[in-house]
Formats: structure tokens, sequence, C-alpha cells
């Protein structure tokens, strides 16, 4: 099959949580990355841990960009995470959950990665003047994500843990501007990610490890 063209809508599907709830189905767009089968496998049963992240990126058209870019040479393969959710809620799956995706350092062989698109701190990611997050995340987009966490509970028996971007890699760096000041480069998903609301129900339980010493 060629990849990377066009996109393939899967058969709605409908969620049930401990026979109780019932979620709104969950179309998903399956949208692989060119280079998706070079990316290692896994069983499902490695799977234990979902990570947010938001794309610091304008829309959808660069996010796709930036996933498909090669950054490392053996093999060919880039950054990205598993799924993405637009600003209209609409998601977008660009690697299969069995294959690890590069998205967060020291975790990626044991998660699977969602990003939102959010435009964050673009473009100026690494200036200290301009560290604020300013736009919230859309309700469409936290419903999507709600119901894309069941779907991937129901999918995947170890998955008990949800983390931020934030939570996991809290490597510093020199701002851009100022080399004195030194930065977080992970602030992702950032303070206006609701947590309360994605937790609540969600079977998931916030992984968020002691903080190393900065480096
Ligand atoms: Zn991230």
């Amino acid at each position: 099959m060629l990849l990377g063209v066009g996109t393939i809508r899967d058969a709605s599907i409908t969620v049930f949580v401990a026979g109780v709830t019932v979620m709104p189905a969950l179309a998903v767009d399956n949208w692989p990355l060119p280079y998706e089968e070079r990316l290692a496998t896994r069983p499902s049963a490695a799977i234990d841990l979902v990570v947010i992240h938001c794309t610091e990126l304008p829309d959808m058209r660069m996010a796709r960009e930036f996933g498909e870019r090669i950054h490392y040479a053996s093999p060919q393969t880039g950054n990205s995470g598993h799924y993405y959710i637009d600003l209209e809620g609409h998601v977008f799956r660009f690697v299969a959950d069995t294959r690890v995706a590069n998205h967060t350092f020291g975790y990626n062989s044991r998660s699977i990665g969602i990003e939102l698109v959010n435009i964050g701190r673009y473009p100026y990611w690494g200036d200290s003047r301009h560290q604020a997050f300013t736009v919230p995340y859309t309700q469409a987009q936290i419903d999507s994500l709600r119901t894309l966490l069941a779907q991937l509970r129901n999918d995947h028996m170890n998955l008990h843990w949800v983390a931020g971007h934030e939570d996991l890699d809290r490597r510093l760096e020199p701002a851009s501007d100022d080399p004195r000041i030194r930065l977080r480069r992970r602030q992702d998903p950032g303070p206006l990610f609701p947590w309360p609301q994605v937790l609540q129900d969600s079977g998931l339980q916030r992984l968020s490890p002691p903080a190393e010493p900065s480096r």
C-alpha cells in the first residue's frame, strides 16, 4: 500500500467502559507516516503509559511536516506522536500503537504519544521572554482526547498511566536570547491543560516521577 498519501477513515467505534458508561463513537483517520514501517514493533502488553503533548505549532499541516522530517540516519525515522487531535477534535493516527514512536526521551518503548494541536510558545520556544502558554485547548479536543483514552484503555490491558511531556522530560537548555538563563525544553501540555477533566473517570493515574537534579 502506498504510504503517506491521503487518509482512510476507520469505521466508527463505540466504546463501553466497565459495561456502564457509553462514550460517543470515535472516528480515527489513519494517516501513517512514510517511515512508519521502519519504527520498531512491540506487543500491546508493553504499553502501560500515555504521554500528552501539544504540537507548539499553529496547525495540523505544520505538525505533519514536522512529523515527516527524518532526524535519525539509521533507520531513517523522525520524531512524532502516535495520535494528533486538531482544534475541531478530529483524530489522526500517524503511527500504529504497536510501533515505538519517538516522542518522549526515555519513555518511548512503553508509551503512546498523543499530540494536541496548540500554538504553545510558537515560534519563540527558546526565548525567555515568551515562555507563557496563552491559548486554551478547545472543548472538542478534550472530548476527543477522553474518548481516545477510553479506546486505548480498552485495547491495551496494561495501560494504567498518563503523564504530560513536562512531567517526564525536565531537561534544561540555555535561552536563545540570553544563554545565562536556562529554560525547560519541554513544557507541554502546559498550565492550560485541564488535567482534572481529562483524568475524571479515565481509569488512568497521572505518572509524575520526582524531579531529577537539573542538568
Ligand atoms: Zn511534547
